[in-house]
């Protein structure tokens, strides 16, 4: 088995040192460079498309997804011996979407087989793009207030209600939604339904945030048709699946928590700061605080590679996705605050050239939304309290 893992190892390199273009091993510099697919997505480069072409022909865009759905068909221990591989070779990662992260695995589990084999490969070779329809203006934390409707019409849904914070919904092509089925139960009167963003009633308006950027938007659903076959899971069943989705949403998210590319937070610190004589960082105070940052990063990212064994082998409980999620984006947190502490006044440049238009600024100021997307850390501390702890209700 193990010697099979290396000769597999051996032809990952080799296929990788092949097919990856050299412009696609460099760090990525901006939001810019990443790869979300979808009907209007324009690439930065030729190299981009390429590099996304080849990977999803491989189905290696999804590792780890039956290779009848577009995906690889690879083991947990192979996925994971690609990772590594294209992390020492410096690869980027070919597509990143809503439609991987979130809705893939939750199709995989609750999709009907029309449904896998009309969406999953699509999302795979990053032909459509998926925005979440999940938060309104009344329901966030608590989400199951919902108030969007789906009126059942014999064959069809018709939606009206408001959205609100939908990533890139702008962007996307198609839309996962929670909506409201019942009005007699709170949770079980929720369902689950995908449509296309391009459908008749449906707009949307970006919302303009402090960085400067636009990533996400209110939308609006006014006598929108969805057929019925668009419901994933059973009709009033929509929270099961909206929960199982969560957990892969906030495993994502937790994930700005592991090592960034590039210079450590000491390296980049010692640049900006220099050396006191005996060779350390020419700063007491920082100093202690990036080595207690080191020493939590490190734990993190021990935790989070026995935490992604685990979930592969279907061993995880429910709730630890919300630990990790917790964790992780505090911890990206507090990475960015030491960036900008060691960067001193010149990190505040907001539009200069010298600073990259502001990109550490704007950086600090998006991890500030990392503890609130994907559910609050104060939510998160509430299930970790009630579900991994057992404590008693407050
Ligand atoms: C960058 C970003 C991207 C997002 N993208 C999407 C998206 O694509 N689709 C989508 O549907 N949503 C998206 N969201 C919305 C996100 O899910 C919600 O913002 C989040 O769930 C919190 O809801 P809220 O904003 O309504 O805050 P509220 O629920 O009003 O909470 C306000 C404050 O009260 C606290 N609070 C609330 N209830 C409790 C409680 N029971 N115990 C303790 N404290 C509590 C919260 O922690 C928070 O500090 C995004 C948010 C961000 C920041």
């Amino acid at each position: 088995m193990a010697d099979e893992l290396e000769t597999f190892r051996r032809e990952v390199r080799d296929w990788l040192e092949a097919n990856c273009p050299s412009e696609m091993r460099t760090p990525m510099r901006s939001e810019k460079d990443v790869c979300w697919g979808g009907r209007n997505f324009t690439f930065a480069s030729d190299a981009q498309k390429q590099w996304l072409e080849v990977m999803a022909q491989r189905g290696w865009t999804v590792p780890d997804w039956p290779k009848e759905y577009g995906g690889g068909g690879l083991s947990p221990a192979e996925a994971k011996v690609l990772k590594q591989e294209m992390a020492a070779l410096g690869c980027r990662v070919p597509l990143q979407s809503f439609g991987i992260s979130m809705l893939g695995p939750a199709l995989l589990e609750y999709g009907t087989e029309e449904q896998k084999l009309e969406h999953l490969p699509k999302i795979a070779r990053g032909e459509i793009r998926w925005c979440q329809g999940y938060s309104e203006p009344n329901a966030g934390s608590d989400l199951a207030s919902l108030a969007t409707s789906a009126e059942d019409k014999g064959d069809h849904f018709l939606v009206n209600g408001q959205k609100v914070w939908t990533s890139y919904a702008d962007q996307a092509d198609w839309i996962f939604c929670l909506v409201r089925t019942d009005t007699s139960q709170k949770q079980g009167g929720i369902s689950f339904l995908l449509f296309d963003m391009e459908s008749e009633g449906v707009s949307t308006k970006p919302i303009l945030l402090i960085s400067g950027s636009s990533p996400f938007c209110e939308t609006f659903f006014d006598d929108v048709k969805v057929p019925k076959d668009q419901v994933l899971g059973e009709i009033n069943q929509g929270w099961t699946v909206a929960k199982y989705l969560l957990g892969h949403e906030r495993e994502m998210i937790s994930g700005m928590g592991g090592r960034a590319q590039g210079p450590s937070l000491s390296e980049y610190a010692l640049g900006k700061l220099g050396r006191d004589e005996q060779g350390r960082l020419d700063d007491p105070v920082l100093r202690a605080r990036i080595a207690m940052f080191e020493v939590r990063s490190h734990a993190f990212a021990a935790m989070s590679e026995r935490f992604m064994d685990r979930l592969k082998a279907g061993r995880i409980h429910p709730a630890q996705p919300s630990m990790m999620k917790y964790y992780g984006t505090e911890l990206n947190k507090d990475r960015h605050e030491l960036l900008m502490a060691a960067g001193g006044s010149d990190a505040l440049e907001w539009e200069s050239e010298s600073s990259g238009e502001g990109k550490a600024a704007r950086a600090w100021l998006r991890t500030k939304a990392n503890s609130i997307e994907g559910g609050t850390s104060e939510i998160q501390l509430n299930i970790i309290a009630k579900r991994i702890l057992e404590l008693p209700e407050g």
